[in-house]
C-alpha cells in the first residue's frame, strides 16, 4: 500500500498556528498581504482566489492588485516601490512566471527583503544560502512539512530534489540540505540535462518532483518503497469534467500504486500546504517589520 499523503491536515495545523499569531502579534492589527497579478487567465489567478479564502480564514488582511495591461516593466516596478513604501502592507506576493518584457528578479528585487514574503528576491536567496533565512519560498516550506507531517525519511537521509529553478527547485534543495531547517539531507539535484535520470534518483528515499511533467516518474524511475513529494503542478485535457482539463502532478499514481512508500495526491498535496504557508510568512513579515514574536 502506497500511503497518501494529503495537504489538508497539514494545512490545517499551520493554519491554526498562523490564526493565533495573526491576532497576537506585532503592530496591534492583523498582517496585509499584496497579491500583485497580470489580470489574465493563467494558473495564478486560480492561486489568487485561494490565497483570498485562505486569508480570510485565517484572519490576515488581503488585497489583490492587477498589472494594468500594457503598463510595463517600469510601472510594475514603481507600482512595488509604492508597496514597499506603504506602512500598512507588510506581505507582497507578485506573479511567477512574468512574461517578456517583465523582469521577475529585477521587479522582485525592488521590495525589502521582510516584504518580499515568497523568498524569491535576490537578498531572501543569499540569506538562505548563508543560513540565516527572513522567508523560504512557501512551497519549498510546503514540501517540507509535508515530509516532516508524514515522517517521510529526510532527516540526515539521501533525498532527491527534480527541478533547479531559482524560485522552486533550488531553495527546497538548499533547505534541505543546509543547517537552518535541520534537516541536514544528503542531496541530489536533477534536471532537465540529467542523463540518466533512474541512475540519479536510485539512492533517494525521499523525492522530491518540481517540473511539471505529468507521467515523469513512474516504477521505472523512483526507488521501491521510496515517499515522492509531488511539486508539479499542469493541466492536462479532459472532456469529462467542468471546464475540460484538470490539474495532474508529475507523479504517474497508477504506476506508483504499491510500488512507492507514499505520494501526495494532485490536486490536494503540496498545493493547501503552500498557500498557509504563504499566509504564514505573511504573519512573520508583520513581525519582523513591528518587532512582533516571530522577528528573529
Ligand atoms: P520551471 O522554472 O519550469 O522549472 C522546471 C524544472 O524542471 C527545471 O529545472 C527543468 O530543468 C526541470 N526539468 C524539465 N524537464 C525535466 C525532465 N524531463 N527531467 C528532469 N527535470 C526536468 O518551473 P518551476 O517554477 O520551478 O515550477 C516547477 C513545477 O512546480 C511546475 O509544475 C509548477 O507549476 C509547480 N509549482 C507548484 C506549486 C504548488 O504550490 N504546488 C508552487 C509553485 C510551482 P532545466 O533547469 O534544465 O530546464
Amino acid at each position: 500500500m502506497t500511503e497518501r499523503l494529503e495537504g489538508r491536515p497539514v494545512a490545517a495545523a499551520i493554519d491554526e498556528a498562523t490564526r493565533a499569531r495573526a491576532r497576537a502579534g506585532a503592530a496591534g492589527r492583523p498582517p496585509l498581504l499584496v497579491s500583485v497579478h497580470r489580470d489574465v487567465d493563467s494558473p495564478f489567478r486560480f492561486y489568487l482566489k485561494r490565497q483570498a479564502r485562505a486569508a480570510a480564514a485565517v484572519g490576515v488582511g488581503f488585497r489583490e492588485e492587477a498589472i494594468a495591461p500594457g503598463a510595463g516593466p517600469d510601472a510594475l516596478i514603481g507600482r512595488l516601490r509604492a508597496l514597499d513604501a506603504e506602512p500598512g502592507v507588510d506581505a507582497v506576493l507578485l506573479e511567477h512566471p512574468l512574461p517578456s518584457p517583465y523582469d521577475f528578479s529585477a521587479a522582485i528585487a525592488t521590495l525589502r527583503a521582510e516584504k518580499d514574503v515568497d523568498g524569491v528576491g535576490a537578498v531572501n536567496l543569499g540569506r538562505l544560502v548563508g543560513q540565516r533565512p527572513t522567508h523560504v519560498p512557501a512551497v519549498a516550506r510546503a514540501a517540507l512539512a509535508i515530509a516532516r507531517h508524514y515522517h517521510a525519511p529526510i532527516d540526515g537521509e539521501r533525498v532527491a530534489v527534480i527541478g533547479r529553478s531559482e524560485t522552486v527547485g533550488l531553495p527546497l534543495a538548499l533547505a534541505l540540505a543546509g543547517r537552518a531547517e535541520g534537516v541536514h539531507a544528503t542531496v541530489t539535484i536533477a534536471h532537465s540535462r540529467t542523463a540518466d535520470l533512474g541512475r540519479a534518483l536510485a539512492d533517494a528515499r525521499t523525492i522530491f518532483s518540481c517540473v511539471g511533467r505529468p507521467g515523469l516518474l513512474d516504477r521505472t524511475v523512483v526507488p521501491r518503497g521510496s515517499y515522492v513529494i509531488d511539486v508539479g503542478l499542469s493541466s492536462v485535457p479532459d472532456a469529462s469534467v467542468p471546464g475540460g482539463s484538470r490539474a495532474v502532478g508529475d507523479a504517474d499514481a497508477a504506476s506508483l500504486e504499491g510500488w512507492a512508500g507514499g505520494l501526495t495526491p494532485v490536486p490536494g498535496g503540496v498545493g493547501p500546504v503552500t498557500v498557509a504557508e504563504l499566509m504564514d510568512g505573511a504573519v512573520r513579515a508583520r513581525d519582523l517589520l513591528h518587532g512582533g514574536p516571530s522577528a528573529p
